[in-house]
């Protein structure tokens, strides 16, 4: 299978990890690697002296480590933009933990309303906005740096899920003031799902975490961290896959890869304008492009996958999502194209 959706192709030396001998997480060599890992990690997001804390979980846990860590300590309203499901779980992440929280909608692949976000934030007063950098689901990439600085008018504070931004679209956590952000290793990472990441900005050091959550407790698994080590068994082959990645990825600096997401998902949208595929979103992130098909949407998937592709379905009628992270050739990208173009082009019986 070639894969388009996340995490994408990965090299064959990062993936034979998972095959390797299994170390025990209570070792200074495993503590090392934890170590390692938060300062890569940091350095790639553009956070100094910021903190990270890792959870064997998918990205949605961190997100829920968030509400029930940091939200629910602020002890206020909680704002929510919403373009997508991603949005949307956050506001039914507040909703299950009964917070207070107001949604700003956003249309369907546009991008947000500064101006009306700047007039409902001064209406709401909220305590903490809850936000992506891209949505996912439908490809919108929003600008977090204008978000930002409406929220620093109005004394709110920032967080925002990158998980599929982080490693495809420029992020300056630190410079746009952002106190919390959150990722996972399926996504940008580009090895095995698996592990969430939560990075907390230096301005919250000292500050006074809620304890709503055994296991995502922020202050038992900071404690824990300092010395490098997570208080419950971590999914350790992932965490090695992710220093291998991180490694690579610090040595072509994030300027470079974030240009060769971008390259990828610059020449495939050739394609799709060359092949007649509408791409709706406004302001596209480089993580995917999303497009519809002309005809036969509700059969290529299915079609795809006997193809030998995994592409991603997006929710809406013959809208598809093409992932650009891993590895692709423009070679891979034309050999794409061809196979959903045929696809189309299938007369099917009834
Ligand atoms: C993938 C993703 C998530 C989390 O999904 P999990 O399946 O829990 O890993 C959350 N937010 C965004 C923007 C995502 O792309």
């Amino acid at each position: 299978m070639k894969s388009y959706v996340f995490p994408g192709e990965i090299e064959k030396e990062i993936r034979n990890i998972n095959a390797q001998e299994i170390p025990y997480m209570r070792t200074a060599f495993f503590s090392q690697i934890v170590k390692d890992c938060e300062k890569m990690l940091l350095e790639l997001i553009h956070c100094r002296d910021g903190r990270i804390i890792p959870y064997t979980a998918s990205g949605t846990a961190a997100m829920d480590a968030v509400i029930t860590n940091y939200v629910k300590a602020l002890d206020g309203k909680a704002f929510v933009i919403v373009g997508g499901s991603f949005g949307r779980r956050w506001h039914q992440l507040c909703d299950y933990y009964n917070i207070e929280n107001e949604v700003f909608n956003v249309e369907f692949a546009k991008d947000i309303d500064y101006e009306a976000l700047e007039n409902a934030i001064m209406t709401v007063r909220p305590k903490v906005l809850l936000c992506q950098q891209h949505e996912t689901s439908t490809g919108a990439l929003y600008d977090v740096k204008k978000i930002s600085e409406i929220c620093h008018r109005y004394d709110v504070s920032l967080v925002v899920d990158v998980i599929s931004s982080f490693l495809a679209d420029p992020l300056y956590m630190d410079e746009w003031g952002i106190d919390i952000c959150l990722t996972s290793t399926q996504k940008g990472l580009n090895v095995s799902p698996g592990l969430s990441i939560v990075f907390l900005s230096s301005r919250l050091n000292g500050f006074q975490f809620a304890h709503e959550s055994y296991y995502f407790d922020f202050e038992e698994n900071l404690k824990n961290l300092t010395r490098g080590q997570t208080p419950y068994s971590p999914a350790t082959t992932i965490f090695l896959q992710m220093h291998e990645r991180l490694k690579r990825d610090v040595v072509l600096g994030v300027d470079n890869i974030i240009s060769q997401v971008r390259k990828r998902a610059l020449y495939f949208r050739s394609l799709c304008k060359k092949n007649e595929w509408e791409m709706p979103v406004e302001c596209p992130s480089n993580c995917i492009t999303g497009f519809f098909v002309r005809r036969n949407g509700d059969r290529l998937f299915a079609e795809m996958i006997k193809r030998g592709f995994y592409i991603m379905p997006g929710g809406t009628p013959d809208y598809f999502r093409v992932s650009h992270l891993g590895l692709q050739t423009e070679d891979d990208l034309n050999n794409l194209a061809v196979n959903i173009k045929e696809v189309e082009n299938v007369e099917f019986g009834i």
